[in-house]
């Protein structure tokens, strides 16, 4: 069974990778105002609102067909991640991270942090990129905002993250950037004459979820997460256990409800941790389920030429996050 999906793993012919960004390259912006109240246990949890800006690219760059198959598959997506949030009274999207003194590791920070897309709030006396007053509508009744690009990169199917975060929160995100490369879309057009839109629809909800919750940077600040996300080797999560490999490095996460799921799903009652992809570049490893794991799971760390699909073990792990509340009938 390993070498099967071992040889798949090889044979697709692409990787599903996001973008690294490292919140602790980021100065926080000083913020004048006051902070959201952390003590949110009595707010109300309301159904999550997206706002979705497109690139020019996305419409001057590819055929019409492909724009049309991209937000038609993107707006299903979302519904999907039709999950509940807690929010502010008065929100809006208020600029977390300062680019000015930031090193540019993250790929939202030239697109969506310049001052081309205005729409974050600022704090007052901020003279930073995107912080001009003048002509400055900021996006309010609006939770996340999803920014969408189409690339010319050959080497990348999509790629997504997050871009900033809430102040006051464990950088909980609430502005992510997708990109597509071109000739991915024009392969994928391709594969849906034959096939139908299922492997499209599929990996937008694996990028929208890399950008909401589904990234190691991210489950390090989940609660509790330097401890429930661990990097270490196997012969320490495993040493009863003999054998090769015994050294390679080790991916887990034990967030209780995603374990618990998982428990569930693989009938283990004694399993200590959903293994993570330890192979692939960066933006691969650490930030995927392990395919030998979960081989049928659509956070795989590629795109399988056979059917995956979206588990309960993923959406409880969205809830662990504490960011969000979602349907289990969706899955
Ligand atoms: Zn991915």
């Amino acid at each position: 069974m390993r070498t099967i999906f071992l040889l798949l793993f090889f044979v697709a012919t692409s990787t599903a990778s996001e973008f690294i960004f490292k919140w602790e390259n980021y100065k926080p912006v000083k913020m004048t105002r006051k902070l959201p109240d952390k003590s949110s246990e009595e707010r109300k949890w309301e159904p999550i609102r997206y706002r979705v800006l497109y690139d020019d690219s996305v419409f001057d760059d590819i055929p019409v067909s492909q724009t049309k198959l991209l937000q038609k598959n993107f707006k299903r997506a979302l519904k999907f991640f039709d999950v509940k949030v807690q929010r502010e009274e008065e929100f809006s999207i208020y600029k977390s991270l300062n680019v000015n003194t930031s090193k540019y590791e993250n790929m939202c920070d030239e697109q969506i942090l310049s001052s081309k897309y205005d729409f974050f709030e600022c704090a007052e006396g901020t003279e930073e990129k995107g912080c001009d007053d003048e002509g400055h509508e900021t996006l309010k009744d609006v939770d996340y905002v999803w920014f969408v690009k189409v690339e010319d990169n050959n080497q990348r199917i999509a790629g997504a993250g997050a871009c900033n975060y809430v102040p006051g929160t464990n950088y909980k995100p609430n502005v992510g950037m997708i990109l597509f490369g071109k000739k991915f879309l024009m392969e994928k057009e391709e594969r849906i004459t034959r096939e139908g839109e299922e492997n499209l629809y599929n990996i937008l909800r694996h990028e929208v979820s890399h950008a909401l919750f589904f990234h190691g940077e991210l489950w390090k600040a989940f609660p509790d997460g330097q401890n429930l996300y661990k990097k270490t080797t196997r012969s320490i999560v495993y040493p009863e256990t003999l054998g090769s490999g015994m050294n390679e490095t080790f991916y887990g996460i034990a967030f209780p409800k995603a374990l618990e799921e998982a428990r569930k799903y693989l009938d283990c009652p004694d399993l200590q941790y959903i293994e993570i992809e330890n192979t692939g570049g960066q933006g691969t490893a650490g930030s995927h389920y392990d395919a030998d794991f979960l081989p049928y799971e659509t956070m795989r760390g590629d795109d399988p030429p056979f059917r995956i699909a979206y588990s309960r073990i993923t959406l409880a792990l969205m809830e662990d996050s504490g960011w969000y509340k979602v349907d289990y009938s969706y899955v």
